[in-house]
C-alpha cells in the first residue's frame, strides 16, 4: 500500500530500525515512522506472526521484519549484517525492545536481574554498536532509546528495570558525546504509563493508584510516544542531543 502523503513526511527516504516492533509501543513507532515516509525494519524475538501483521499494514515501501534477540551479540550482529545487505544504509535506530521481571529486592532472583539488564541495557548497547558503523561512515544519523519514567524516579519492586532504564540514559549521554562530531544525535524518550501488554497485567487498583498520580488524568496511547520518537529522529530536532524527552502526562517533571 502506498501512502499518498509519504513524500511530505518528516522522515521521507530514511531507513530506520525499530527493535521490538512486533507489538505495543514498538509497533506504534513503526506505524508512525512509516506514516512519516520512512522505511522501517522491525525486530521480534518470539512473535513472528505479530511482526508480520504489523509489517503488512505499514504504509509506504522497503519495510521488513527480522528475528533478533537484542541481548545476544551474535543474533544482533547477524541481524544488522542482514539489514545492511538489504538496505545498504541505516539512518535511524530506535532501541525499544524491553522486558520487566518485577519483584521486591530480597526475593529478586539473580536471573531476573540479569535478564532485564541484558535485554534493556545491554541490548541497547549491542544494537547501537552494530548499527553505528554505517552512520559513522555516512556522518549522519539519529538514535532514540526508549527508557521509562521508572528510570527517572525508581519504583519499589522494579530495581532491575529502573537500573536498566537509568543506565540507558547514562549510556545515551555518553554515546551522544562520542558521536556528535560525526553528525549523529542520541536521545531518549521516557514514557510514563502507556496502554500496552506490559501495563495490561496491572490490577484495577494499581491502575487507579497510577491514574491519581498523572496530572493529565489518563494512561497514554502508544501513538503519543511514537510521535515524540518521530520528532527526535527527524531534522526538526537537529540541535537536540543527549536529551531525555518525557512523555508521561506530567507524572514526573524534571
Ligand atoms: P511489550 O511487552 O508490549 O513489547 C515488547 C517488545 O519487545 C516486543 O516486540 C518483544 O518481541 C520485544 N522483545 C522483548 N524481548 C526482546 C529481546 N530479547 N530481543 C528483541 N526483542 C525483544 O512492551 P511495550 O511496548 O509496553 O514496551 C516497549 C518499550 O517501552 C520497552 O522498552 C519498555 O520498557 C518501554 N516502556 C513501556 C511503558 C509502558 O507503559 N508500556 C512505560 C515506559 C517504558 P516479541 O513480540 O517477539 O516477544
Amino acid at each position: 500500500m502506498t501512502n499518498a502523503n509519504s513524500s511530505q513526511g518528516l522522515l521521507t527516504g530514511q531507513k530506520v530500525l525499530v527493535t521490538g516492533g512486533s507489538r505495543g509501543i514498538g509497533a506504534a513507532i513503526a506505524r508512525e515512522l512509516a506514516h512519516e515516509g520512512a522505511s522501517v525494519a522491525i525486530t521480534y524475538v518470539s512473535r513472528e506472526d505479530a511482526a508480520q501483521a504489523v509489517l503488512k499494514d505499514l504504509p509506504g515501501s522497503g519495510h521488513l521484519a527480522l528475528k533478533m534477540d537484542v541481548g545476544q551479540e551474535a543474533s544482533v550482529d547477524e541481524g544488522i549484517d542482514q539489514l545492511l545487505k538489504t538496505w545498504g544504509q541505516i539512518d535511524g535506530i530506535v532501541n525499544n525492545a524491553g522486558v520487566t521481571k518485577d519483584g521486591l529486592l530480597l526475593r529478586m532472583k539473580t536471573e531476573d536481574f540479569d535478564n532485564v539488564v541484558q535485554t534493556n541495557l545491554k541490548g541497547t548497547f549491542l544494537v547501537t554498536r552494530a548499527a553505528l558503523k554505517p552512520m559513522l561512515k555516512a556522518r549522519k544519523g539519529s538514535i532514540v532509546n526508549i527508557t521509562s519514567v521508572i528510570g527517572q524516579t525508581g519504583n519499589a519492586g522494579q530495581a532491575n528495570y529502573a537500573a536498566s532504564k537509568g543506565g540507558t540514559v547514562a549510556f545515551s549521554k555518553s554515546a551522544a558525546a562520542e558521536v556528535a562530531s560525526r553528525g549523529i544525535r542520541v536521545n531518549c524518550v521516557a514514557p510514563g504509563f502507556i496502554n500496552t501488554e506490559m501495563t495490561g497485567v496491572l490490577t484495577d487498583d494499581q491502575k487507579k493508584m497510577i491514574l491519581s498520580e498523572i496530572p493529565l488524568g489518563r494512561i497514554a496511547e502508544a501513538k503519543e510516544v511514537a510521535q515524540a520518537v518521530a520528532f527526535l529522529l527527524s531534522d526538526r530536532a537537529s540541535y537536540i542531543t543527549g536529551h531525555t524527552l518525557s512523555v508521561n502526562g506530567g507524572m514526573f517533571m524534571e
